[in-house]
């Protein structure tokens, strides 16, 4: 294709002229340093390119080779346990082979193209096949099999198909299509980022995505294939919560996109990550990850790219069939590469500086979750989640600003952070008052069949008592607690066990961090047992703060450290002590 010429650099932006050739998204290289950048503006011949490297150095009059092509990523077996920046160059191979310090315009492939894989052929010869259709598959990790599909836009009937060990570029399988076109189909495909996977359906997601965290399961559960911003202040747990999400959500897979708000945030998501052992398989995390990452020093345009790189890779395995689970932290980071590359376009700012076309960006990249028929033919149906969790940080805090606000009006669930709960160290700082769930309704009936009717009831019940509760604060606050009645002191007391023996939790204590529906279920009940005993005790005359030195209910409070295996057994032991010490307790009142 014809070069063009550089006739303007500011920062990350070029503009070159001579490029009526090129289409908007097309990437180019730039100079011969061979820089990679993406059009993001077409005038005529005039093309605004955000480059992904650093620009310093790069000249009016230099060279511009377009390639022809969008920005893509390369799908295909070998992105499991990899760690890639924005653009998907492999940053644990190049820093294997160079170091650190990223040469620019350095050509390394995504994928690994020496790699064999043992391909598995699920189809034979003369089958018809099309588009989405898994043709056998590999295993790519211990614990995921990449299913190798017939890439968009083709369909026929199989000329050949192999089996054995290959490498993501040779040729596993020929399909002739109805004008008796043969096509080679590889391991490896590619897809525009900026461009939705197609699917064959959107359906409607029904089923809880666990992630073991309580608040969340509890009072603002998420569905598999649902979305959900955190929007908190710095400091306030953002990112403690998407790396508990990483670790522990009962997705397949999991695709991570940092996009680091301390210098060395990042860092530590790259050298503790690959560490985590997944309490389920015991085997690596990074087994079931795919880790894009951003490093502070990273020019401002990858991170802007990086998003849609993490959810292409995501929708990818969703075709297959798999639960996928995307955190982005932080979509702040992205929604400012945005506004500086507008700035420096020279658009008519909207509010706060971000473009008018923030709420738009943002909804798109939300509208890519989803539960999904996956596209295949309709003998071959089956169903992928993508579910989305983005992080915001709003400077401040105050969520009144355009990217909490264009967040929350397409996701379904808000874990609201509250910088007074993170003050007190009360975490996961959801604040219970501000935060929603649109799916609680729809989970409610799933918690019914999966957890339990009484779980339901109960838990819709501790909401009514930490709602309760603040009205009573107010109340305290005016009137000290000795004028509240009884009958309020007990609500006040069954609320602090909540917020604090049920709601805090501790995402580095081993056992803590993560528990089960089952257990949180077995905890809500012991609360309440709690509040009926307490309530029974008052009414007969007993002092709320005598009873609450009972020996059991300090247990109460330490049940959340109760491992797994041992709840039957040591909650039994909580539940046998309450009425024996109550009545202890009554008996020396008479
Ligand atoms: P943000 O990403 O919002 O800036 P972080 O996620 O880095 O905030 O959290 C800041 C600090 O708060 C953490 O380093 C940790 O000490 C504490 N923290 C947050 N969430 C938890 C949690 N669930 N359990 C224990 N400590 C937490
Ligand atoms: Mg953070």
């Amino acid at each position: 294709m014809k070069e063009g010429k550089i006739v303007k650099v500011s920062g990350p932006l070029v503009v070159a002229e001579g490029m009526e050739e090129s289409n908007m998204f097309d990437v180019v290289k730039v100079s011969h340093n061979n820089l990679i950048g993406e059009i993001i503006k077409m005038e005529n011949d005039r093309a605004s390119i955000q480059v992904y490297e650093e620009t310093s150095g790069i000249g009016v009059g230099e060279s511009i080779h377009p390639t022809g092509m969008p920005l893509s990523v390369e799908l295909g077996p070998g992105m499991l346990t990899s760690i890639y920046d924005g653009i998907q160059r492999p940053l644990d191979r190049i820093y294997e082979s160079i170091g650190k310090n990223i040469e620019r315009g350095i050509e390394v492939n995504s994928l690994n193209r020496e790699k064999k894989w043992a391909f598995k052929p699920k189809k034979n010869i003369g089958d018809k096949v099309r588009s989405g259709d898994i043709i056998g598959t590999v295993q790519e990790t211990r614990i995921i099999e990449c299913r190798i599909m017939v890439p968009y836009g083709i369909e026929g009937k199989i000329k050949d198909i192999k089996s054995g060990e290959f490498t993501i570029t040779d040729i596993i399988c020929i399909v002739v299509d109805e004008n008796e076109k043969e096509h080679e189909i590889t391991m490896m495909q590619k897809w525009p980022v900026r461009k939705p996977r197609p699917i064959k359906q959107k359906l409607s997601p029904n089923d809880m995505l666990i992630t073991g965290q309580r608040i969340i399961d509890t009072f603002f559960p998420i569905t598999k294939g649902g979305t959900c911003a955190i929007p908190g202040a710095f400091g306030s747990g953002k990112t403690v919560i998407q790396h508990q999400l990483a670790k522990w959500a009962d997705a397949d897979i999991i695709v991570y996109v940092g996009c680091g708000e301390r210098g060395n945030e990042m860092t530590e998501v790259l050298t503790e990550f690959p560490g985590l052992i997944d309490p389920r398989t015991k085997e690596s995390l990074m087994n079931r990850t795919v880790l894009i990452a951003n490093t502070s020093d990273m020019p401002v345009a990858a991170r802007e790219a990086s998003i849609y790189t993490g959810i292409t890779i995501a929708e990818f395995y969703r075709d297959m069939g798999y639960n996928v689970a995307l955190m982005a932290d932080s979509t702040s980071r992205w929604a400012e590469a945005l506004r500086e590359m507008s700035g420096r376009l020279e658009e008519m700012p909207g509010e706060e500086g971000y473009p008018a076309y923030l709420s738009s960006r943002i909804a798109e990249f939300y509208e890519r979750a989803g539960r999904v028929a996956c596209l295949s033919s309709d003998e071959e149906t089956r169903e992928g989640t993508l579910s989305v969790v983005g992080a915001v940080s709003p400077p401040g805090g105050d969520i009144a600003e355009p990217v909490s606000q264009g967040s929350l009006r397409i996701v379904k669930v808000f874990w609201g952070l509250d910088a007074n709960l993170a003050y007190k160290r009360h975490f996961p700082s959801v604040n219970w008052l501000t935060s929603y769930s649109l799916y609680k309704e729809k989970l409610d009936k799933w918690a019914k069949e999966n957890i339990s009717e009484e779980f339901v009831i109960l838990r819709n019940e501790a909401m009514k008592i930490l709602q309760e509760e603040a009205k009573l604060q107010e109340i305290v606050q005016l009137v000290g607690i000795d004028a509240v009645s009884s009958k309020d002191r007990v609500t006040l007391e069954v609320a602090r066990l909540i917020r604090e023996d049920y709601l805090a939790q501790d995402a580095f204590d081993e056992v803590d961090c993560y528990t089960s529906s089952r257990k949180q279920a077995k905890m809500m009940k012991l609360i309440f047992e709690f509040k009926d005993a307490l309530s029974n005790a008052v009414e007969n005359g007993v002092k709320v703060d005598d009873y609450i030195k009972l020996d059991y209910v300090s247990k109460i409070g330490k049940a959340k450290l109760v491992e797994e295996s041992k709840v039957d057994e040591e909650f039994k032991k909580i539940e046998d002590s309450i009425k024996p010490e109550t009545e202890k307790l009554m008996k020396g009142l008479e």
